[in-house]
C-alpha cells in the first residue's frame, strides 16, 4: 500500500527540515511557523507536491497534522504550528484568475494596498446552554458566526438559549488585507486589479500596506448577497498560507549576458547623456534640459545610511510648473515607462488614500480600521509621477513634507500608529493657479503649493508656451511628422492593399524613435543602480562647494537676498552622483558637476529670481517672499502702526492704501500682503475693512 500522506510529511521533515524544526522547538511558542520551500517538497515526492497544488486542504492538513505529531527530542509539543509553503513555482497574475483556480493551492505577487487592523477572531466558541448550564463548542470556520442548534446535553436538548463563554473560547489573531498588481506587471496604463486576503495567527501583522510581497493561499470564492438575496455571482478571496516580502530594488528585471556588453558599451559612449535624452519622450519636442533632469532622476543619486540611524535620500525629486498644453502630462507618463516601479496618478483624482496614505473604517474592514496605501506608497523604489499636484488634498499636503525628506508616512489615527516607507523619487507636474505663468510674479504665489514644500524639490522647471515662430514651427513640424507616421501605419494596418510599405513607415517613425529602446534603457537603469556607486573626487566637491559658496555669498551684502540654502546643495550632489552614474563611472568629476551647475542654474534663474531686482533668492521658494516683497512688508506694517497711533484704534484700509501708494506700493499689493499677514495673524481685521498691527 502506498504511504499515507502523513507519512510522507513526516519522512521529508526528519529527513529534510530535522534542523529547522529543532529550531523552532527551541523557539515555540513564540514562533509557529515552519517555512518549507516547494522546490524541496516537490524533489522529494513529485506526486504529492502536485496534489497539494491541486487538493491543498487535505494535503496541507496532513502536513500540519504530521508535524504536530512529530516526535521532538525537548520537552516540547506542538499545538497550533503552522507549516507553510513558500516558493511555489508560479506566479498567477490576479487579473488572470478564473473560476478553475478556485480551491486550488496558487501564488499572486504585488503590493500591499490596504490593511486592516490585527483583531482577534473567534475559531472555537464554547456556548453555555442557559438552562442547564452544559458547554457546548462549536467551530466556526465560515465567514459569519455559527450558533448551536440544539443543547449537546442530551437530557436537555434545548434550543437555547445560549450564552457565549469567551474564556472557554479559542481566539486567533486575524487581518485582512487587499494586494494589488505590481505596476511593473502592467503594460501602458493599464488599472491594476485587487485580490483580498485573509491572513491569520502569526501571518496577521507582518506587512504594511506599499510591501511588495508574494503571497500564497488557497483561493477560496464566497456567493455575493445582494438586496434581492443571494446572487449566481461569487467573490474570489485568498486564504493566506504564506506570505514572502521582497525589499530588493529592480529584482524582478532581468539583465542577460549580453544586455550587459551592451550597457558597458553604452556606458562608454561619449554621446551617452544626448542618446538618454533623445530616447525620453521623442515625440515631445524640445525640453533637453527638463529631459536631461528626467534622464538623472532615473538615474538617482545615492542614498544614505548614517551611523547615527539618519538616512540621506538619494531620490531625487523633479517640478514642472507650467501653462496649460505645454506637454507637462505627456513627459509624465512617458517617465512612468522607464522607471523600474513607476506609478501615474494625478493629485485631484487620485484614489481615497490620495497621495500619502490614509486610515479609514469601511465595509473592507468590516467594522475596523484599515490602513490604505497612497501613491508615494505604492511608488516606494520607484517614480511616483503625479500630474496636477497643486490640486492634492489637504491632509497630503501635510504629509508631502515627510514623504519627501524622510521618505516615510507616519500614521497616527484612532489608534493606529504606523509608519509607512515611501522611498520613491517624485516627478510633479502643478499648472499656475490662474491658468497662466506670470513670470513676473514669484512661483510660490501662482501654484497653489506651501513654499516649503517646493522647497523640498531638488529642481523645479518653468514650462512656459509664448509664441516665438522658430520654435513654434520646429514643435508644428515635430508633431505633424508624428501624425503622418501614426496615419501611415494606421492605414497599412487596416486597409488591404494600402501600397504603403513598412520601411516607409519606419522612415517616417524614425523622427519620434527613441534611440534607445525602452526595454534597453530600463535595464541600462536597473543596473546602474545595482552596481555603480561612484565617489565624488577632489576638484569635482570643490567645484560644488565654490559654486554653492559663490551663490550664498550674493547674500552676504544686507541689501541682496540670500541666493541658495543647503538644500540646494544637497540636491548638486544628488545630481552629480546621477551624472556619474549614467556613464558607469566610479567617480564623480568636474564632467559631472559642471553639468550639473548647468543645470542648477538653469533651474535656479527660472525660479529664483527676484521678479522686481533680477537677482538671485532662494527665498522665493523658502517662505514664499523674495527679499525685496519682504521690505514692502515690514514698510506696510510700519505704514499702518503709524497710523494706528494717530486714529488710537483700527485704520480703514483706504486710508492705509493711500499712505501706502505714497510710499511706492501699489494697491493690490497693499491688498495681498494684507491678506497675507491676515493669514499668519501678523494683523487683525478690527471690524469691516479696518485693521490692527500686532
Ligand atoms: P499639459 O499637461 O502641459 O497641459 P499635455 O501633456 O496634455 O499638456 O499636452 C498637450 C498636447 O500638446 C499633447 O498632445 C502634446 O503631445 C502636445 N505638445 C505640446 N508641446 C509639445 C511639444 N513640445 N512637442 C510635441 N508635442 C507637444
Ligand atoms: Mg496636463
Amino acid at each position: 500500500m502506498a504511504q499515507s500522506s502523513v507519512q510522507v510529511w513526516e519522512d521529508f521533515f526528519k529527513r529534510y527540515y530535522w534542523e529547522n524544526i529543532l529550531e523552532l522547538a527551541k523557539n515555540y511558542p513564540e514562533k509557529r511557523t515552519l517555512n518549507i520551500q516547494y522546490p524541496d517538497f516537490e524533489k522529494f515526492d513529485m506526486e504529492l507536491a502536485r496534489e497539494l497544488l491541486e487538493h491543498p486542504d487535505h494535503v496541507l492538513k496532513d502536513a500540519n497534522d504530521s508535524l504536530s505529531a512529530i516526535d521532538l527530542p525537548a520537552d516540547v509539543v506542538f499545538i497550533n504550528t503552522h507549516v507553510r509553503i513558500i516558493k511555489l513555482p508560479e506566479r498567477i497574475q490576479i487579473r488572470e484568475l478564473r473560476s478553475s483556480d478556485i480551491n486550488k493551492f496558487i501564488a499572486v505577487s504585488g503590493l500591499i494596498r490596504k490593511a486592516t487592523e490585527v483583531r482577534p477572531k473567534i475559531i472555537n466558541a464554547a456556548f453555555k446552554c442557559r438552562h442547564c448550564g452544559v458547554v457546548t463548542l462549536v467551530l466556526q470556520t465560515e465567514g459569519k458566526f455559527i450558533e448551536p442548534f440544539i443543547c449537546e446535553n442530551d437530557e436537555c436538548g434545548r434550543k437555547g438559549q445560549f450564552k457565549l463563554v469567551h474564556e472557554e473560547s479559542e481566539f486567533i489573531d486575524a487581518q485582512k488585507l487587499r494586494i494589488q498588481e505590481s505596476p511593473d506587471d502592467l503594460r501602458g496604463g493599464e488599472q491594476p486589479q485587487t485580490l483580498d486576503v485573509d491572513v491569520d495567527d502569526d501571518l496577521a501583522g507582518i506587512v504594511s500596506p506599499g510591501d511588495r510581497v508574494v503571497i500564497s493561499g488557497i483561493l477560496r470564492s464566497y456567493q455575493r448577497t445582494t438586496q434581492q438575496g443571494k446572487s449566481t455571482f461569487f467573490d474570489l478571496v485568498l486564504d493566506g498560507v504564506s506570505i514572502e516580502i521582497e525589499d530588493k530594488e529592480f529584482e524582478d528585471i532581468e539583465i542577460s549576458k549580453e544586455d550587459i556588453e551592451e550597457i558597458l558599451s553604452l556606458g562608454k559612449d561619449t554621446k551617452v547623456y544626448e542618446k538618454i535624452i533623445y530616447s525620453i519622450a521623442p515625440s515631445i519636442y524640445g525640453y533637453e534640459e527638463v529631459k536631461e533632469a528626467m534622464a538623472l532622476q532615473l538615474f538617482s543619486g545615492i542614498p544614505k545610511n548614517l551611523p547615527d540611524g539618519a538616512r540621506i535620500r538619494g531620490d531625487i525629486h523633479v517640478l514642472l510648473v507650467g501653462d496649460p498644453g505645454v506637454a507637462k502630462s505627456q513627459l509624465l507618463r512617458y517617465a512612468v515607462k522607464l522607471a523600474p516601479r513607476g506609478i501615474y496618478t494625478s493629485g485631484k483624482s487620485s484614489t481615497s488614500a490620495g497621495l500619502t496614505a490614509t486610515a479609514v473604517k469601511d465595509e473592507f474592514g468590516e467594522g475596523r480600521w484599515t490602513l490604505e496605501a497612497g501613491a508615494l506608497v505604492l511608488a516606494d523604489m520607484g517614480l511616483a509621477c503625479v500630474d496636477e499636484l497643486d490640486k492634492m488634498e489637504a491632509d497630503d499636503r501635510s504629509s508631502m513634507h515627510e514623504a519627501m525628506e524622510q521618505q516615510t508616512i507616519s500614521i497616527a489615527k484612532a489608534g493606529i500608529l504606523a509608519t509607512l516607507k515611501s522611498r520613491c523619487a517624485l516627478l510633479g507636474a502643478a499648472n499656475p493657479k490662474f491658468g497662466r505663468f506670470d513670470r513676473y510674479e514669484p512661483i510660490a504665489k501662482q501654484i497653489n503649493m506651501p513654499p516649503a514644500l517646493l522647497s523640498r524639490f531638488d529642481l523645479i522647471f518653468i514650462l512656459t508656451d509664448e509664441p516665438m515662430v522658430s520654435r513654434d514651427t520646429a514643435i508644428a513640424e515635430h508633431i505633424l511628422k508624428a501624425h503622418y507616421a501614426g496615419e501611415l501605419a494606421a492605414r497599412r494596418d487596416n486597409v488591404i492593399d494600402s501600397g504603403i510599405s513598412a520601411e516607409e513607415i519606419t522612415t517616417a517613425m524614425e523622427v519620434i524613435q527613441p534611440v534607445i529602446e525602452s526595454e534597453m534603457l530600463r535595464k541600462y537603469i536597473a543596473y546602474t543602480k545595482r552596481k555603480i556607486f561612484p565617489i565624488i573626487q577632489d576638484d569635482a566637491r570643490k567645484q560644488l562647494i565654490d559654486f554653492y559658496l559663490g551663490l550664498r555669498k550674493q547674500g552676504e551684502d544686507p541689501n541682496s537676498p540670500v541666493p541658495v540654502t543647503a538644500r540646494q546643495l544637497e540636491a548638486l550632489i544628488r545630481l552629480a552622483e546621477a551624472s556619474a552614474r549614467v556613464r558607469l563611472s566610479s567617480v564623480i568629476t568636474t564632467e559631472d558637476t559642471g553639468r550639473v551647475v548647468r543645470i542648477v542654474m538653469a533651474s535656479l534663474k527660472q525660479v529664483m529670481t527676484d521678479p522686481e531686482t533680477g537677482k538671485l533668492d532662494s527665498d522665493i521658494i523658502n517662505v514664499g517672499m523674495g527679499k525685496s516683497q519682504r521690505v514692502k512688508v515690514k514698510t506696510l506694517k510700519e505704514i499702518i502702526r503709524e497710523l494706528q497711533e494717530e486714529y488710537k484704534s483700527a485704520v480703514p484700509l483706504e486710508e492705509i492704501i493711500s499712505k501706502a501708494e505714497e510710499s511706492g506700493i501699489k494697491k493690490d499689493t497693499v491688498e495681498d500682503m494684507i491678506q497675507k499677514l491676515k493669514q499668519v495673524g501678523e494683523i487683525l481685521e478690527a471690524s469691516n475693512n479696518k485693521f490692527r498691527v500686532i
